[in-house]
């Protein structure tokens, strides 16, 4: 399952925030056999469609697609010499697809920074750090073995070159994903800095609505996603029911939880998307890759699906509204029959025909 690591300095609000994370339940609601590790939250994604989609079906469950976080603990100066439990800390991170981190805004005399004043620039600058090291280490490494191939095989220099252009970027100070690097010939290095990056900055209650504060941060750190939320009052939010919770949302300024808006990010910083099914046990959502075909959607439910897939019944999100029904969406012709070639868009509601 794709991932995003949660990283940052301490004292910053990690613990707050995952914490929130893993009390959302989504798991547990849901997937009553999933076993769940202390280090690993799974956030439902926010989806107005599938509270409709059921109610045409008539659907007695709801799921939800869903992104998982992992906390990666032990981030600090010097990780990438094995400071603080820093070799444990660069493998475990290496595992994510994404990396998310939490930079602290919030002020409070109670609650020491470590270095004495919170700068989300020195922040970035610190973490980023880090994981720029920790890439030139691997890059050094990787050099030394492409040096000797390119010599015998010419393969090898198209490779030594890419790997090349990253130790420029790094010895620079940038990390792979901010210089938008083509990583196709870098994969296999599994570079920190090549992953996708989202920052989450931990504000105070009563910086939530400031658009003045919002836009800076987000300049601050663009192209990357940035999302602005209040650690604690998440954590706080998510043991309240649902009509309390949007009063209280709502007295911040706030429209939508800061962890939903972080599950969306999420998943969309990760290349993912959705396609529907619904009957009278549930309306589902299932996450796909961006650009995966009719038959490897199908994978998703179950392979046999793949494996003996025939053709996908298809309608889009909107135009089944619009026809209020399956049935009237048949007779309106906004129904189609698509084959293996199909790629998926998302909103598509689906269903399989497949050899068993
Ligand atoms: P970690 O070391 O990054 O995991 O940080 P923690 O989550 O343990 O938070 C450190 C301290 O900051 C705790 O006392 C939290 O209650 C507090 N804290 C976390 N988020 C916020 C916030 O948004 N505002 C304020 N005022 N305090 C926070």
């Amino acid at each position: 399952k794709l991932s995003i690591g949660i990283v940052g300095l301490p004292n910053v609000g990690k613990s707050t925030l995952f914490n929130a994370l893993t009390r959302s339940d989504i798991l547990a609601a849901n997937y009553p056999f999933a076993t769940i590790e202390p280090n690993v939250g799974v956030v439902a994604v926010p989806d107005d469609r599938l509270p409709k989609l059921a109610e045409i079906y008539d659907s007695e469950k709801i799921l939800p697609a869903t992104v998982t976080f992992v906390d990666i603990a032990g981030l600090v100066k010097g990780a990438s010499e094995g400071a603080g439990k820093g070799n444990q800390f660069l493998s475990n991170i290496r595992e994510t697809s994404a990396i998310a981190q939490v930079v602290r805004v919030f002020e409070d005399g109670n609650v020491t920074h470590v270095d004495g004043k919170v700068s989300p620039v020195d922040d970035i600058e610190t973490i980023n750090t880090e994981l720029i090291l920790a890439d030139l280490q691997t890059v050094e490494n990787a050099l030394k073995r492409l040096e000797r191939e390119a010599r015998m095989n010419k393969d090898a220099r198209a490779k030594l070159e890419a790997v090349q252009t990253a130790q420029e970027v790094l010895n620079g100070g940038r990390t792979v994903f901010a210089a938008g690097l083509d990583t196709e010939l870098l994969y296999d290095l599994h570079l920190l800095t090549a992953k996708p990056f989202i920052y989450v900055f931990n504000v105070d209650e009563d910086q939530v609505a400031d658009e003045e504060l919002a836009a800076k941060l987000r300049a601050l750190v663009a192209p990357a996603q940035a999302v602005i939320l209040d650690a604690k009052f998440e954590s706080e939010l998510i043991d309240l029911d649902e009509a309390e919770a949007r009063e209280l949302l709502e007295s911040t300024g706030q429209t939508e939880p800061g962890l939903d808006r972080l599950a969306s990010v999420g998943f969309e910083t990760l290349g993912l998307q959705t396609y529907l099914t619904a009957g009278p046990k549930e309306s589902r959502a299932w996450t796909i890759k961006q650009g995966a075909t009719a038959p490897e959607a199908a994978g998703e439910i179950h392979t046999d699906f793949q494996r003996g897939f025939i053709k996908a019944e298809i309608v889009s999100f909107d135009d089944l509204m619009e026809a209020g029904s399956m049935q009237a969406a048949k007779a309106a012709g906004k129904v189609r029959m698509e084959g293996k070639d199909y790629v998926m868009a998302d909103g598509d509601v689906v269903e399989f025909r497949f050899n068993v």
